[in-house]
C-alpha cells in the first residue's frame, strides 16, 4: 500500500526548518505486516525532542529515515502469528519493542532489550525488516515506529492496548513523554510519598516528571527552566516552586528552598550545565537521575569523594525503566481518574505538512507537546 510520511533525508540542516525543510514529506510504498508485526493507522503523533536531536545530527540516525517515535493509533491488519490483537484496538507505540527472551528483557527491564537496541540503531524493526520504500528504495524506521505516517508497520512488540475510551491524541503521549518522565519518577528514582524533588528541563518530559512527582506525593517539587513561561506552567500543574537556572544564585535558592538540597534531582534538559545543576542541588544521600541525551562527545567531571563521602546515588533512565505493558494501562487510568492530566502538557495540534514550523516552534522553546493529527 501507499502511505504519506514525513522522511529525514538530510541531518543537520540549517534553520529554521520552515525554510530548509529537513523534513520531506512523501509518498512511500508499505509492505504488508510480516509474522508478529502489525498494521496502525496513526492517528496522532507528538513532537519530541528526540526527533529533534536526530534531524540536527546532535544524535545521528542512517538516513533516509521516516521519523516519529510518540503515537497512538488504531490496528488495520495482523500479520501472522499476532493473535492477541484486532483490527479496530487502539494502541500505543512504544519506541523500545522489547523481545521478551534476552537478558535484560528476563530480568524484567524492557527497556534495555538488545536485539531491539540493535534494531533502533539498524533503523529496522525488530524482526530487522524494512517495510518502508521509495521507488524500490528501503527508508529506514525510526525506533521501530516511522509514526509521522498516515500508516506505519510495526512489531507487536511495539504495541500497548489501551482504554478506546481515551482520545488518541492523548494517548500518543504516553508512548515517551509520560513513559519516560513519570517513569523516571516512579520506576527508576521510586520516589516515596513526601519527599523533595527537583525537575530540570521542563519539555514534554519534565513537566511530565512534575505531574508524576504529584501523583507520587512529593511534598516540595521545585521545577528550574530557563523559560519563565515554562516555570509558570510547571507551577500549574502542581510544582511548588519555581526556579530560572539563569539566576545567578539557582543553586543557593533551590538549596534554601529545599533545606540543603533535594532528595531527588531530576535532568531533562540534555546538556552537561543541567546535569551539573541537578547534582549540585541533590542533598547528601539523595539521588540525581537523567534522562537527557547530551551529544555522546560530551561528559561531565564528578567529585568521587564527594559521591563516596555523602553517600550519593547517579541514576540513568531510559524510557523510564518502564515495562510498557505494566505501566502505560497504569498511567491511563491514573489519567482518567484526573490523578495524571497529561493533556495539559499539549501545546497544540497541527497536519503533517506543518512538521517542520513545529519542529522550529520545539527548537525554539515555544511549544511543550505538538501533536500531528490524522
Ligand atoms: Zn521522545
Ligand atoms: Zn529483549
Amino acid at each position: 500500500m501507499k502511505t504519506r510520511a514525513a522522511v529525514l533525508t538530510k541531518m543537520g540542516a540549517p534553520p529554521p526548518y520552515a525554510q530548509s525543510k529537513p523534513l520531506e514529506i512523501v509518498e512511500l510504498d508499505l509492505a504488508p505486516p510480516g509474522p508478529g508485526e502489525v498494521l496502525v493507522r496513526i492517528k496522532a503523533a507528538g513532537l519530541c525532542h528526540s526527533d529533534l536531536s536526530v534531524i540536527n545530527g546532535d544524535r545521528p540516525r542512517p538516513i533516509p529515515m521516516a521519523l516519529g517515535h510518540e503515537a497512538a493509533g488504531i490496528v488495520e491488519t495482523c500479520g501472522a502469528g499476532v493473535d492477541d490483537l484486532k483490527p479496530g484496538d487502539h494502541v500505543v507505540l512504544v519506541f523500545v519493542p522489547s523481545c521478551g527472551h534476552c537478558l535484560p528483557c528476563a530480568e524484567g527491564r524492557p527497556a534495555l532489550c538488545e536485539p531491539a537496541a540493535a534494531a533502533n540503531t539498524a533503523g529496522t524493526l525488530l524482526s530487522g525488516a524494512r517495510r518502508l520504500s521509495q521507488a524500490g528504495q528501503p527508508i529506514h524506521h525510526h525506533m521501530g515506529c516511522s509514526a509521522f505516517a498516515q500508516h506505519a508497520v510495526v512489531s507487536r512488540r511495539s504495541l500497548v492496548k489501551v482504554d478506546p475510551e481515551i482520545a488518541l491524541e492523548d494517548a500518543a503521549l504516553f508512548g515517551c513523554a509520560v513513559m519516560t518522565g513519570v517513569g523516571a519518577v516512579v520506576n527508576t528514582a521510586q520516589v516515596p510519598a513526601g519527599s523533595s524533588v527537583a525537575v530540570i528541563g521542563l519539555g514534554g518530559v519534565g513537566l511530565a516528571a512534575v505531574l508524576g512527582a504529584v501523583a507520587a506525593g512529593a511534598a516540595s517539587i521545585v521545577a528550574v527552566d530557563l523559560s519563565d513561561g515554562k516555570l509558570e506552567l510547571a507551577r500549574a500543574l502542581g510544582a511548588t516552586d519555581i526556579v530560572n537556572a539563569g539566576a545567578a544564585d539557582a543553586v543557593d535558592r533551590i538549596k534554601a528552598l529545599t533545606e540543603g538540597g533535594v532528595n531527588f534531582a531530576f535532568e531533562f534538559a540534555g546538556v552537561i550545565r543541567a546535569m551539573e545543576l541537578a547534582y549540585k542541588i541533590t542533598r547528601r544521600g539523595g539521588t540525581t537521575v537523567t534522562a537527557g541525551l547530551p551529544p555522546p562527545s560530551q561528559t561531565m567531571p564528578l567529585s568521587i569523594v564527594n559521591l563516596v563521602a555523602e553517600e550519593r546515588t547517579i541514576k540513568g533512565s531510559y524510557i523510564g525503566t518502564c515495562v510498557p505493558l505494566r505501566d502505560v494501562p497504569r498511567y491511563v487510568a491514573l489519567y482518567r481518574r484526573g490523578r495524571l492530566p497529561v493533556d495539559r502538557l499539549k501545546t497544540g495540534t497541527l497536519r503533517l505538512d506543518e512538521i517542520n514550523e513545529g519542529f522550529d516552534r520545539l527548537r525554539e522553546g515555544k511549544a511543550v507537546r505538538q501533536v500531528i493529527v490524522f
